[in-house]
Parts: structure tokens; sequence; C-alpha cells
């Protein structure tokens, strides 16, 4: 292995405490090995809440296992455990906790009934780099937990992703499996991203954002950049080339990134606290979780408006950095529901949620005057409650 990766995966571990650390080419590699080395196969039954990322149900699909959608809590768009237990069968494989947006999940819920029935849980902490549940940092509660660096996410490589585990057991098989069946990137797309990560840094900042999105996302689709989701990823067949490590470009990228965390997160907290504030001025309900247990660090600040489309098309004129995201059960809105086994009414409260969430930024970029603006825009809507 080259020695960015190596170093990378050594200090990703540390930061987080965790004894073992696999980094790969996207964050969905890291979930398939996970899974494939828990096991999950044929028939198995992976639970995982309806709302969420297509590129988290295509690893499930990739291994011939059934994906099995339990609805959100309204509140922190995660899994609602109440609903959990009854759709736990004899064929459960793996239980995924995604803290969403960065809340985290109720992990003293889900543990005592993954433990009393024998299931391990994985934790997808793609958009909650640093979130903490009862004072101890979200990704070390499961028996693994993954993280996603893409570009939209709260520490970007501008794509890559990471397995972590403090399981022997389970690291020796992931190890294997890198050894034994990891690729890697091409020469041409490592040199994209690298251009990619270096037109990042110059151009991308909160008014340009919006733009600079919808025109990496065509230009993905015309085969132009690697994108972080390839027109073939929305079928549940895998790709020839998905097995693949991460590149020193990203490995070198992550290691700057790290050093900047700390105070990445510090700043998502004030920005997240300053919204707070001001939705509350303008009569707005701000975040609602319980204080005393949440310590959340937000990948985006997410609010409910009933014009949720007049917004978003508002938005980039205005200069506005508004993220449409979840866009449905399986974001994005093109997924072919149908072949990922989800049917409109199974997740009624996530269905809910994907209608009228918006979320706004909090992310280093973000100033407090950017943070006023911001609300100034979202509040001329309707908050639904
Ligand atoms: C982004 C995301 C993923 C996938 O990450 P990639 O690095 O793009 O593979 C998985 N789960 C969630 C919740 C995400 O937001």
């Amino acid at each position: 292995m080259n020695k960015p990766v190596h170093n990378f995966q050594k200090s990703f571990g540390e930061f987080f405490d965790v004894a073992h650390t696999f980094a790969f080419w996207k964050a969905r590699v890291a979930l398939y090995a996970i899974l494939k080395m828990l096991g999950a196969g044929k028939g198995d039954e992976v639970i995982l809440p309806g709302y969420t990322c297509v590129m988290d149900v295509n690893p499930i699909k990739y291994l011939r296992a059934n994906p099995v959608y339990v609805d959100i809590e309204p509140k922190t768009f995660n899994i609602d455990v109440s609903l959990l237990e009854e759709k736990i069968t004899e064929k459960t494989k793996v239980i995924i906790a995604q803290h969403t947006y960065g809340y985290p999940c109720d992990m003293d819920s889900i543990l005592e009934i993954a433990n009393r029935k024998g299931i391990p849980v994985i934790e997808d902490c793609c958009l909650a780099i640093g979130s903490k549940y009862k004072g101890k940092t979200v990704g070390t509660f499961g028996k693994a937990a993954y993280f996603s660096f893409q570009w939209n996410k709260p520490f970007t490589t501008g794509l890559g992703g990471i397995a972590v585990t403090s399981d022997d057991d389970l690291s020796g098989k992931i190890k294997q499996l890198c050894k034994e069946q990891l690729i890697q990137a091409s020469k041409k797309e490592v040199f994209m991203l690298a251009m990619q990560l270096a037109l990042y840094r110059m151009f991308i900042y909160p008014g340009t954002t919006a733009f600079a999105q919808s025109a990496f996302r065509y230009l993905t689709k015309k085969g132009l950049v690697v994108g972080s989701s390839g027109t073939c990823e929305y079928q549940p067949e895998m790709p020839g080339d998905f097995l693949k490590a991460m590149s020193s470009v990203q490995a070198c990228s992550g290691l700057r990134q790290l050093k900047k965390l700390k105070e990445n997160i510090s700043h998502r907290k004030k920005i997240a606290k300053l919204y707070d504030v001001l939705l509350t001025e303008k009569g707005w309900m701000p975040r609602d979780y319980d204080t005393s247990i949440m310590d959340p660090v937000m990948v985006r600040y997410p609010v409910r408006i009933k014009e949720k489309n007049l917004a978003l098309e508002k938005a980039a004129g205005a200069g506005i950095e508004l993220g449409s995201w979840f866009e449905c059960p399986l974001h994005p809105i093109e997924t072919p529901l149908g072949l990922y086994d989800y049917k409109l009414g199974m997740c009624p409260e996530a269905e809910k949620a994907a209608k009228e969430v918006v979320n706004i930024p909090v992310h280093p970029r973000v100033s407090e005057k950017t943070a006023r603006k911001t609300v100034e825009f979202i509040t001329r809507y309707t908050q639904v409650p």
C-alpha cells in the first residue's frame, strides 16, 4: 500500500480512537466490504432507514441481499426505534444505523434490540463526522462504521470513504478482501479527481456551490468528470471497477483536512447554534433534539418548508446555497425505487420529509453574514412543524 494512504488510515484511526481503518475510493465500497465480511449474501436482509442515499442500498443489492426499510422519526430523521424490532426476521443479517444530517441515532435502544437478537449493527457516519451520543463519538458504537469524504460531506477528499472497526476478527477479513480484490483507480480517474480538487479549492464558496454542483452533475452524466455516481450506479448491478482503493491524491487531501477537522467541527456547531437563534428570532422552530444526550455535528441544517421546489428554484438566483436532499426515500430523485424494493407508502414519515426538507449550509466557508442572509431567504417561506 502506498504511504499517504497508510498514513491517512493511521491518522484517521487515531483521531477517532478505532483500532482498524480501511480507506477506499468511495464510502459505498467501504460499506460493501463490511457487509460482505459480516457474511451478508443471497437472501439475507439488511435493515436501514427508508430515508437514505441509493448508494447505501447498492452494496446490499450487489451482494444479492435484500434491503428492509424502516421509517424515520420526524425530528432527527433517524430510524424510528419503535418500528425496528418488528422488521427483524430470522434472515436479518445486519442493521445499519445512519446518523442523518449529523444527529446521532438512539444508539442505546438500537443496540439493546440488536444485542438481544444477536445482530451486528454498523453505523453510517457519512453525514455525522464528530457527532457524539452520550459523550461518545459516533462510529465507535457498532461492530463497524463507515464515513464518506465525497464533495457534499463534512470532510472531503473529493471522493473517498473509510471503514472503521475495533473488531479484530472483522478487521482481518476486510484486510484479506482488500488484499485479494481491491483494484487501483486508473491514472486518468486520479488525474481528473486531482484537477477537480484543485478547482474546488479555488472556486467553491456558498454562492457558487449550487451552480458548481449542477455543472458537476451535468458533466458527470456526459462522462467528463469523475463524479460521485455514474449513471450505471442507479442500477442494482455492480460495476466491474467498483472495488477501488483510495488513491494517494485523496489520502494527501484527507491528511490536510484531518489537521483542520477540530476547527471544522467547532465551526459547524457554532453556525448551527447561530441558525437556532436566528430562526427563533423569526418565530421559527429551531432544531429539536435531546441536548442532554446528543451533541450533533451537522453536515447541513435541515428545515421543513411548504414550498420546497419553489425555494430551491429561487435559491440559486439569490446566491443562497440550499440543499435538496434527501429528495426521495432513496436519494436522488432519479432512483428507480422499484428496483430497490421500495414501494411508495412504505415509510410515510420519510416520504413526507423528502417533500418538505431543504437544508442550509454550516460548512467552514459559511460566515455569520452568509448565515443571516440564508435565514432571511428561507424564512420568506412557510415552515412546516
Ligand atoms: C454520501 C452518502 C453515502 C455514500 O458515500 P460515497 O462516498 O459517495 O459512496 C452513503 N450514505 C450516506 C448517508 C451518504 O450521505
